[in-house]
């Protein structure tokens, strides 16, 4: 194992700052073409050396930073095996797809924590960790903290997760006498072990992960006055629900039907009339994954948490009972004013699927089959259609489903929640779905891509402020850097009075026939001064296109409203409401359950719904100081120490990393210390003989250096018959050069000019 010694490291952008001139050659492409046609392969001053690219451990001090650079870097970081990264204000944590012996030792988790200045030990995720500690006790008042975890499917959010649960169960462990006995007592205990259960519940093997997490998940820590871990509540976002009842091709169903099928005893496979050969249509084979051997884990956080024996059988219950749910089928009826009946071989199913959540197998049918509508006081009995008794089979295992699992979300809550008396602090963990952009994109996508952008902002505004303190440091003016705003983008989704989704709200409450049509009509009438949406009006399938920051995404309309409306006939509602099993009984009789229906015109609809909870997040998460881990994917495979450069860049562009270079490439991306820009270019002023004066910048109150710097330059400007006024003029954005206190600041196009001028000279 690596010694502390080891870990300490010298940031290789610190050296560099001090002086060292090192060389960068240019080779491959470089998003300034004119910068390789004129250098030709010339060993460049200040630039980073591609050789030591690796030794970079913030990618925000190669230099120039530019896409290609950072990309280098890190490939050539994962090369040598070092996965993480700074990024300014970010942490980027590479993916290795492998074990790593030591890294998150608990050696190594007691180095970080007791280190006089972690941040000067290699990257970790320990820094963040411990910054955030830290922090909290803030230096005039304690100041709650929020670390978001992002990246795309497969990255490594949960993992890095859970990596940072444990380290504040071990650091901030409340191991006090009176609980030290018992460790089955202890909160660290119960916090980690909400994990296995809503991972169990709410994860599922994906084409992109075997244990993809189905919903996004806020947890806060709650520390005391002593900075001990007291408790922790969890907030859960927009499960993906559809899974219980359709599951993509060559994807699985939530993981905790899997360990039932394997982990179950011959007893409760009684029980749960659950055969080893069983087929279920909705428990599809694909790979097999080691979660589904987790049953007994699962079983023994539950049994931590505080859920008995009892409560475990009316959830095995349940979710046995949605399983046999699957394997009824209809056959189609020849005439409409019949409902369509079960097929043979599904009776047995829905009678066992009926026994399971224990309500009365006729009235399970009924529902299934015929639809009752409210006219006036008076109710009529229409047949559904085929098509209708499989959509309402779906509906009913899936509200089912949302509501197990939103109920395990408050109980876990009751149970690791510590008395508001008792904390006084919090250390939040964000790890929440990363951009997407699939091929077929519908209204899942547009929330999780809204979040994206939401978060994108709260980011950028936070990364501003951090730029805006090196400049400030360095005497710099703030007015220099631009940057994209995505407000448009989020007007367009969120806005008032006309958005997407407030298009989206009003055609699910007209609840129209033609929603779809009268959607797409409304979208493009209404929001065509809109310059992130677009239409590819010959397409044949109606969409709309969004810009987002991290690219465009084609959402179809069709089945939009639809699932807005997210309708649960209350037929259903009212028949689980009749259940006999006790658990399934409560989770619908609750208030909540009322918002289910299609009754009232007060519905929730996904988005309101999506929309608040963000919202409320977005709140808290602006009272406390962020911390951001960005996790990348180094290959679609989930391949051992693969890197894939186009993947990592598409990552590096979604999740706002490419953005930030930029917004630093908007200021100076060049920054050079003033002894080696004159050893470079102090040769340009001696021979071209220019005798400039500075005609609009007080030569009296700039330092030596400075003016050095300023006569240069404005030579170099002058001589290329361009303004000089370019040269240090602090107020005006297009300026080329500025000086800050130790280093010379320069944007791209300045440093062409220079290097130019002394190629010429030379
Ligand atoms: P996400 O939550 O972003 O979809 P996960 O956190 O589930 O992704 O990670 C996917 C897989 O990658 C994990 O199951 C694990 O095998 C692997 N993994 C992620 N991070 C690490 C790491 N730091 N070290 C080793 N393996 C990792
Ligand atoms: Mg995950």
């Amino acid at each position: 194992m690596n010694s502390a010694d080891d870990r300490r490291n010298v940031r290789a952008g610190h050296r560099n700052g001090g002086g060292t001139v090192t060389g960068f050659v240019h080779k491959g492409h470089s998003p300034h073409p004119s910068l390789d046609d004129s250098l030709e392969g010339e060993i460049r001053a200040f630039l980073t050396d591609e050789d030591q690219l690796h030794t970079y451990d913030d990618l925000t001090k190669v230099n120039p930073v530019t896409p290609t650079t950072v990309l280098k870097c890190l490939q050539a970081r994962y090369r040598v095996k070092v996965f993480y990264t700074h990024a300014g204000c970010t942490l980027v944590a590479l993916n290795p797809f492998q074990p790593i012996p030591d890294l998150y030792s608990l050696d190594v988790m007691k180095e970080y924590h007791c280190a006089s200045q972690p941040q000067e030990f290699k990257p970790h995720i320990f820094i963040v960790a411990e910054e955030a500690y830290r922090n909290v006790q803030g230096q005039l008042e304690p100041v709650n903290q929020s670390l978001v975890v992002s990246g795309e499917s497969g990255a490594g959010k949960t993992w890095t997760s859970r990596c940072l649960m444990k380290y504040y169960a071990t650091v901030a462990a409340s191991s006090s006498v009176l609980k030290s006995q018992d460790t089955v007592e202890r909160i660290e205990r119960r916090v980690l072990d909400s994990n296995p259960i809503m991972e169990a519940f709410g994860n599922a093997c994906t084409l992109r992960n075997n244990n993809s997490s189905r919903f996004g998940k806020y947890i806060q820590l709650q520390l005391d006055r002593c900075q001990l871990l007291v408790g922790a509540s969890v907030q859960t976002y927009l499960l993906e629900k559809t899974r219980v009842a359709c599951q993509p091709a060559n994807e699985r169903n939530f993981h905790i039907f899997y360990q039932m099928m394997k982990g179950a005893t011959d007893e409760q496979r009684k029980e749960w009339k659950m055969s080893h050969d069983q087929r279920f249509v909705w428990l599809p084979k694909a790979e097999k994954t080691i979660e589904e051997d987790c049953f007994h884990d699962t079983v023994e956080a539950m049994v931590h948490l505080g859920i008995n024996a009892e409560k475990q059988r009316q959830i095995f219950k349940i979710l046995a009972g949605i399983l046999q749910l699957g394997n009824v089928n209809f056959s189609s009826s020849t005439d409409e004013s019949q409902p369509c009946n079960l097929q043979e071989q599904s009776k047995d199913f829905l009678q066992r699927a009926a026994e399971l959540l224990c309500v009365p197998a006729e009235e399970l049918q009924l529902c299934l089959r015929v639809r009752t509508l409210k006219a006036g006081k008076q109710s009529v009995l229409k047949p559904c259609s085929q098509a209708e008794c499989s959509m309402r089979r779906d509906c009913l295992a899936k509200v089912i489903y949302a509501q197990l699992f939103e109920w395990l979300v408050t109980f876990i809550n009751n149970s690791i929640c510590a008395d508001k008396s008792t904390w006084c602090n919090f250390i939040g963990v964000l790890d929440v779905y990363g951009f997407e952009c699939f091929q077929i994109n519908n209204l899942e996508q547009l929330c999780i891509n809204y979040a994206n952008e939401k978060l994108q902002q709260h980011f950028v505004a936070h990364y501003l402020r951090a730029q805006q303190e090196e400049y400030v440091s360095e005497g710099l003016q703030w007015s220099f850097v631009k940057y994209q705003d995505n407000q448009s983008c989020l007007d367009l989704i969120e806005g008032s009075p006309v958005s997407v989704f407030s298009l989206l709200n009003e055609e699910s409450r007209l609840n129209r026939a033609s929603d779809a049509k009268t959607f797409k009509v409304r979208l493009e009438k209404e929001l065509c001064d809109n310059v992130n949406i677009s239409w590819d009006k010959f397409s044949k399938v109606p969409h709309f296109t969004v810009a987002h920051y991290a690219g465009k995404v084609n959402y179809q309309i069709q089945g939009m409203v639809e699932k807005n409306k997210d309708p649960v006939p209350p037929e259903l509602i009212s028949l689980l409401q009749k259940s006999e099993n006790a658990l399934l009984h409560q989770i619908f009789t609750d208030r909540e359950a009322e918002n289910m229906t299609s009754k009232g015109l007060s519905k929730v609809t996904v988005v309101s719904k999506f929309k608040n909870s963000l919202e409320s997040l977005m709140k808290i998460l602006h009272t406390t100081t962020p911390h951001y881990t960005r996790c990348i994917k180094p290959n679609p495979d989930c391949k051992p120490l693969t890197f894939k450069k186009e993947e990592v860049i598409m990552q590096l562009e979604a999740c706002g990393i490419v953005e930030t270079i930029h917004i630093s490439a908007a200021g100076f991306p060049i920054r050079i210390p003033f002894k080696s820009f004159m050893e470079r270019y102090g040769l340009i002023a001696k021979y071209s003989g220019s005798k400039s004066e500075s005609h609009c910048v007080d030569l009296e109150a700039l330092s030596d250096d400075m003016r050095e710097v300023e006569k240069l330059v404005r030579v170099v400007l002058q001589h290329q018959g361009l303004d000089p006024s370019r040269c240090l003029d602090g107020e005006k954005h297009n300026s080329w050069v500025h000086c800050g206190r130790t280093k010379v600041f320069l944007t791209q196009s300045m440093l062409d000019l220079l290097e130019d001028q002394r190629k010429r000279i030379l």
